[in-house]
C-alpha cells in the first residue's frame, strides 16, 4: 500500500495505555524505535522483532489436548520461563490432560497448572489438527478442563486471519483494507480485554477467525492458511491500524451491510464515531443482500423461553411477531404478541436468542402465516463497520485500501505503529 509509507503514515508513536470512553490513548511523539506498542515481556524470546506478541484462545476449554513439535522444544511454568520442566529434539504426538498434582503430558506429571510450551523453530508446533507459530500456553481452568493459548507475533497472526476472513479471490486492496482492519481490531484487544484476561482475543468469529499457519481437513490433506500470498499482504501494510483522534478503537466489519452500514452504538451498545453508519451501494451482487426465511412460531418460542424465564416474563403462546423498521443503520424492534401479555426487544436480541444460526442478520421484517413466521431482511453478519463485499466490489473498480478504509470509517485515518 503506498502511501502507508508517505510521511503521513511514519509518525513514530508511542502507545499511552490510558483506556477512555472505550478507546486508547496513542501519543505521536516518542523518538523512532522506541515504541512502546507492547512491554518487551509481550515479545517473543529471541526474536528482534518490534513486533507485540498476541494471545489467542484455541477453541473452547477441553479435557485433553494433543500437541506435537516438529523439533526441538522445551516446557516450563508459565510464570518461570528459565526453569526446564521438560525438553527434547522433537515431541511426538503427546496428550496433555488435567492431573491431580498438576498437569500431565504424555506419561510425565508436572507438578504446575500453567505451562508454556516452547517450539525452538517457529511454526512447528501442533495442536490437534492445526500448526501454530510462536508458543502454547495451557491453563488448567477450575473444573479441571484445559485451555489452550497461541502466542504468537502479531503479523504471523495476521497473515493467518486475512486468509480465515477474506478469500483469496477478492482483489489485494479490499484484502489490504481487511488485514489493517483486523490488526486495528487485535491490538484494540490486545489493549483492552487482554489487560485483565489471560488471552487478548478468541480465534472465531467471536472475534476474528484464526486457523494457524496450516491444517488438515478431514481427508488427511494438508492445507496452507498462511501462504505467501497473505505474508506479502502483511508486509504491505506492516503495522499500519486505524486510529479515532489518535486512539484505536474496535474496527467491526462484517460480511455484507445490506445497503447502509449499521450504527454501532445501536447494535453494540458502545462504538467509536467512525462506526456511525454509511451508506453503501456496493454490496448488491453479494450473497445474503437479500433474503428471505421461513420458521414456525413454536421454533422461536422455544427459542426466547431462556429470555422470558430470566426475566420472570410469562407471554403465554406466541402468536404473532411483528417488525417495526426504523430504517437505515437502526436496529429494528420487534413485538411479541403473546396470548398473556405482549413484549418488545431489539430484533438483535431475538436474533441472539431465537434465530441464532437461521437467519443470516437482524435487519428483517416479518409477515405471519398461520403458524410460520416469514422473514425478509437484508445482510449478513452485524453490519457494523466495512461491509466485506462492499470493500470487494470498491476494490473491483479501483479503489485502494485507504479509499475502502475512509469510506467505511469515516473521520479515522491511518499511521503505522510498529
Ligand atoms: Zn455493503
Amino acid at each position: 500500500m503506498r502511501a502507508a509509507t508517505g510521511r503521513r503514515y511514519m509518525a513514530p508513536v508511542v502507545f499511552l495505555v490510558a483506556a477512555c470512553l472505550g478507546l486508547i490513548a496513542i501519543r505521536l511523539s516518542a523518538p523512532a524505535g522506541t515504541s512502546s506498542v507492547a512491554n518487551s515481556q509481550d515479545r517473543l524470546a529471541g526474536q528482534e522483532s518490534t513486533t507485540p506478541a498476541i494471545r489467542v484462545l484455541l477453541g473452547r476449554p477441553r479435557e485433553t489436548l494433543d500437541v506435537q513439535v516438529d523439533g526441538p522444544y522445551w516446557i516450563t511454568p508459565l510464570d518461570m520461563p528459565t526453569r526446564i520442566l521438560a525438553q527434547g529434539d522433537r515431541l511426538a504426538k503427546t496428550v496433555v490432560r488435567s492431573h491431580r498434582q498438576g498437569l500431565q503430558v504424555g506419561d510425565t506429571v508436572l507438578p504446575v497448572d500453567q505451562i508454556q510450551l516452547v517450539a525452538h523453530r517457529d511454526g512447528t508446533l501442533w495442536v490437534s489438527k492445526r500448526r501454530y507459530r510462536g508458543q502454547l500456553r495451557v491453563f488448567t481452568t477450575a473444573d479441571g478442563l484445559l485451555r489452550a493459548i497461541n502466542r504468537v507475533d502479531l503479523e504471523s497472526y495476521l497473515a493467518s486471519v486475512v486468509s480465515c476472513e477474506m478469500p483469496p479471490s477478492f482483489p489485494d486492496a479490499a484484502r489490504q483494507a481487511q488485514l489493517i482492519a483486523a490488526r486495528s481490531y487485535a491490538m484494540f484487544h490486545m489493549k483492552t480485554f487482554g489487560a485483565e484476561n489471560d488471552w487478548d482475543v478468541y480465534d472465531s468469529s467471536r472475534s476474528q477467525n484464526y486457523r494457524g499457519a496450516e491444517e488438515i481437513d478431514q481427508q488427511g490433506r494438508h492445507l496452507a492458511v498462511e501462504t505467501p500470498a497473505t505474508q506479502a499482504l502483511v508486509e504491505q501494510t506492516r503495522g499500519i491500524v486505524l486510529v479515532y483522534r489518535d486512539r484505536l478503537f474496535c474496527t467491526y466489519y462484517s460480511a455484507v451491510c445490506g445497503g447502509h452500514t449499521a450504527t454501532g452504538a445501536s447494535v453494540f451498545g458502545q462504538a467509536a464515531p467512525p462506526l456511525s453508519g454509511v451508506a453503501c451501494q456496493m454490496c448488491g451482487e453479494a450473497p445474503n443482500y437479500r433474503w428471505q426465511r421461513e420458521l414456525s412460531l413454536a421454533e422461536v418460542e422455544t427459542g426466547l423461553k431462556p429470555y422470558f424465564q430470566s426475566r420472570a416474563i410469562d407471554l403465554g403462546r406466541l402468536t404473532t411477531v411483528t417488525v417495526t423498521d426504523p430504517g437505515a443503520g437502526i436496529v429494528p424492534t420487534a413485538k411479541l404478541v403473546g396470548s398473556q401479555q405482549t413484549h418488545r426487544m431489539p430484533t438483535t436480541t431475538l436474533r441472539e436468542y431465537a434465530l441464532a444460526g437461521k437467519v443470516p442478520s437482524h435487519l428483517f421484517t416479518t409477515q405471519a402465516a398461520g403458524d410460520v413466521l416469514r422473514f425478509s431482511g437484508r445482510g449478513w453478519g452485524h453490519g457494523v463497520g466495512m461491509c466485506q463485499w462492499g470493500s470487494r466490489a470498491m476494490a473491483a473498480r479501483g479503489d485502494s485500501a485507504i479509499a475502502i478504509l475512509e469510506h467505511y470509517y469515516p473521520q479515522s485515518r491511518l499511521i503505522k505503529v510498529h
